[in-house]
């Protein structure tokens, strides 16, 4: 992080100050800036963003403002994202082979690195990567990578306050559905 300074808020991201020499335009305390200095849609919750964004009025509370995302079909905010991207990322680790091969762990090594670096939510990423620094991932077989997959969530779960997945579960959750039938 070049030219950025940031501290936590309550959602586990930062509020962040663009240090260019000049006073950065009043923010509402705990709203990320993109790199391009402008509020960042996918670092913050779509409440956060739209109120740092628009003009509250008492039609805007009465609509969007007090739903819990993005409206349909809008860029998604920090949840939504994280939702998704949880989604595929626990559903790579289901699809993976019980006994993966050597390039088939390098792959998967690989595409974790490009994805701590390409994902959008910048303040995610940067603390995903640390995660990674310090927890290489784990893929020789497909329960050690599901179960790190886990233990990486529920890092960012301990972060934002929220309770901890139980990592013995995971692939009821995410592979075979869970034992009392009701995915089934
Ligand atoms: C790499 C990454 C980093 C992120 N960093 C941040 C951040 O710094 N700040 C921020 O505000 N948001 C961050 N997010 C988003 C955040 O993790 C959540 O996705 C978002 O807050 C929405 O949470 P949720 O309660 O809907 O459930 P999610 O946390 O999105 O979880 C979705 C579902 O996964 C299951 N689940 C929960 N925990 C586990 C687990 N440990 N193992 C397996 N399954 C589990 C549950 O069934 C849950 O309903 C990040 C997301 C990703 C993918």
């Amino acid at each position: 992080m070049a030219d950025d300074t940031r501290d936590s808020n309550q959602n586990g991201t930062a509020s962040t100050v663009v240090d260019s020499g000049a006073p950065p335009k009043k923010l509402r305390r705990g709203v990320v800036l993109g790199k391009d200095g402008k509020p960042c849609r996918s670092c913050n919750s779509f409440v956060d963003f739209t109120s740092q964004t628009k003009t509250i009025t008492k039609s805007t509370i009465g609509h969007s403002l007090v739903a819990t995302g993005p409206p349909l079909a809008c860029p998604p905010d920090v949840e939504e994202l994280g939702r998704s991207s949880w989604t595929l990322l626990h559903s790579i680790t289901a699809s993976y082979p019980i006994s993966p091969t050597l390039t088939e762990q390098s792959q998967v090594r690989q595409f974790m690195g490009l994805f701590s670096k390409l994902y959008p939510c910048w303040v995610c990423a940067e603390d995903f990567q640390d995660f990674m620094a310090k927890n290489r991932v784990r893929a020789e077989s497909r329960e050690e990578f599901g179960q790190w997959m886990c233990e990486a969530h529920n890092d960012v779960n301990r972060k934002l306050g929220k309770k901890e997945f139980d990592c013995s579960k995971w692939e009821e959750r995410w592979r075979t559905g869970w034992k009392d039938g009701r995915c089934d």
